[in-house]
């Protein structure tokens, strides 16, 4: 409607699921941090974002060099080599396998393909900030469950009984992360097995797996795509951003049925996923031992920070990815503001409901020096509460 000077009220013209949202707040981005605080770039430590330390794999970047001379090229549109690829990989047919401009595509995907206004969506309280944005984009309402209580075994990790309680009649999708970020935390094999045989067979349960990698041989941890053929309303979705260290090429994939995948193909953009993504994960594929490197050091790294942040008293979430939740108590902003001022740039969890945390991705060994280094002197300056 027209105001009294003629012009409008966009906010009224928005659909009401856009009205309510908040835009995805991404890790601060160390040129914006150098150019707000006058610091050097090559002094920042950027623990925002879960991107690998040790970046892509020499592979990856040398087939991306080669690919960017064909970039006046349109990319394959189908995805041929990397499905194919993939399709091996796992042991399915392409038919099974869709790929997306970051698995955030395709989460979007199954959001515009499957709900709509009068559907609806569960995630958990405290898990990852895309899944709401996908569901009411959509036009659809999203129905948090609230999530496991702090004396759990996984605190604040996902509750699956209460996500069950939250499906109606109008429940068309279930989002769950495993491991769940920004907890950090993961749901045993068993009672993710006992959930999918609960969920009515007309939801789509999407297992988002981005941190698949980090999570093997944690207690009771299984990726799932061995269910696929018992599960047929079960979608998995994974990442080229993680592990494989190519979060600025933007690619990641689904498994499911080659049915869903034919009707996610209906709204999926032509040509989603760029030609240097599809070159440069294809090449990340064919270079495990550079994900077993990142593997690596990422234990050895969770495993030394985690025993730092205890020591100093503070609580610190299990943690089946390459990132810690840490309980830094009333002054968790005040602290991330010091961090900044030190040049490391970690994120504040207020806009996941979990106000007193800092989560802090996991870098290399020097990275993580310089991160604990600057907790210590914050420690001196008692700005740290005793949460463990
Ligand atoms: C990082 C992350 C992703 C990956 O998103 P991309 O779009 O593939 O970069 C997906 N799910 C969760 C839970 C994540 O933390």
């Amino acid at each position: 409607m027209a105001g009294s000077d003629g012009t409008f009220d966009f906010c009224d013209l928005v659909v009401p699921g856009v009205r309510e949202l908040q835009p995805y707040q991404p890790g601060k981005p160390i040129g914006e941090l150098a150019r707000e605080y006058g610091l050097s770039e090559s002094r920042i430590v950027k623990l925002a974002s879960n991107e690998n330390p040790l970046g892509p794999s020499p592979k990856a970047i040398e087939a991306v060099r080669q690919a960017v001379q064909d970039a006046h090229r349109y990319p394959d549109g189908n995805g041929h080599a990397l499905r194919s690829a993939l399709a091996e990989r796992h042991g399915i047919t392409p038919e099974r396998i869709l790929l997306g401009n970051g698995s955030n595509d395709l989460l979007d995907l199954v959001a515009r393909t499957f709900l709509g206004s009068t559907r609806q969506a569960v995630y958990a309280q405290h898990a990852f900030a895309v899944y709401p944005i996908a569901t009411r984009s959509a036009g659809a309402e999203g129905i948090v469950a609230p999530a496991n209580g702090v004396e759990h075994r996984q605190p604040y990790g996902h509750d699956l009984a209460a996500m069950t309680a939250c499906i109606t009649p109008r429940t068309r999708v279930v989002f769950l992360a495993n491991p769940n970020n920004p907890t950090g935390t993961w749901l045993a094999a068993e009672e993710l097995e006992v959930f999918l045989e609960t969920v009515p067979g007309d939801v789509i349960v999407v297992v988002d797996e981005a941190y698949v990698e980090y999570a093997q041989g944690l207690a009771g941890y299984r990726e799932v795509s061995g269910w696929l053929d018992r599960f047929p309303n079960l979608l998995i979705t994974r990442t080229f951003s993680k592990a494989h260290g190519l979060a600025g090429l933007r690619v990641g994939y689904a498994l499911c049925r080659a049915d869903i995948v034919e009707f996610l193909n209906r709204v999926r953009h032509p040509f989603n996923v760029n030609s240097l993504a599809q070159v440069g994960a294809t090449a990340a594929l064919a270079d495990p031992m550079h994900v077993a490197r990142t593997v690596e050091l990422n234990h050895r790294e969770r495993k030394r920070l985690t025993e730092d942040l205890r020591r100093l008293n503070l609580r610190v979430l299990p943690a089946a990815g390459n990132f810690l939740c840490v309980e830094i108590g009333s002054q968790a902003a005040a602290v991330n503001e010091a961090l900044l001022r030190d040049g490391i740039i970690v994120r504040p969890l207020a806009g996941y409901a979990l106000p007193r945390f800092l989560r802090v991705s996991l870098g290399t060994g020097e990275e993580n020096d310089r991160f604990m280094a600057s907790l210590q002197q914050i420690h001196a300056r008692g700005l740290l509460e005793v949460t463990a």
